[in-house]
């Protein structure tokens, strides 16, 4: 942030008085503009022995295999925002069963939550998504999935499959899982 988006003026990056961490703020008009990490919610599409994944029509990671998911509006819960997703990208309905992954990805500022859930009806590409495809365990494309929040929530659910449980996971990315994840792919 360069200007206050309330008066115009220059901010600077600093430590406001009373604070503990630098903020941008305006010493013209007093405001200072907060910054807090961002959420993606989406959904992890159950059929059967097969899961709903979306190969991304936009940058970044253009062609690639995701869950649908996005960032949270304003003003709505996380399962509203996850399923809201789902119908922007994949055109379906998923009966929501719970929050499933909760991953936490500081050096970016995010955080990512999946709602695991039964893939109700049809299905279709929307504006986002090149194709939208069912794959069992044994056909998804691990060297072509976009994100490594993406692997660790199928490679979560693949293991609960097992024992038919599937607790909430909550965990973090770090940078090193990030340049590991990226430097292979
Ligand atoms: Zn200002």
């Amino acid at each position: 942030m360069n200007y206050c988006s309330h008066c115009g003026q220059p901010v600077s990056f600093v430590i406001p008085p009373g604070d503990d961490r630098p903020r941008y703020l305006c010493q013209a008009c007093g405001t200072i503009h907060y910054q807090n990490p961002r959420i993606v919610a989406g959904t992890l599409p159950v059929s059967g022995d097969q899961v709903l994944l979306c190969k991304r029509a936009i940058a970044p990671r253009l062609g690639y295999w995701t869950l649908p998911a996005g960032f949270m509006e304003n003003g709505e819960s996380t399962p509203a925002a996850a399923a809201r997703e789902t119908r922007e990208e994949a055109c379906a309905e998923v009966d929501l069963q719970g929050l499933y992954t909760l991953i936490n990805l500081p050096h970016i500022n995010q955080v990512f939550m999946i709602f695991r859930g039964t893939l109700l009806g049809e299905f279709a590409a929307g504006p986002e998504s090149l194709e939208v495809a069912l794959f069992r365990e044994d056909e998804i494309p691990w060297d072509e999935l976009a994100f490594p929040t993406i692997e660790r929530t199928l490679r979560h659910f693949f293991s609960d499959r097992q024992r038919n449980a599937f607790p909430l996971h909550v965990s973090d990315i770090t940078p090193e899982d990030r340049e590991r994840y990226f430097g292979s792919a």
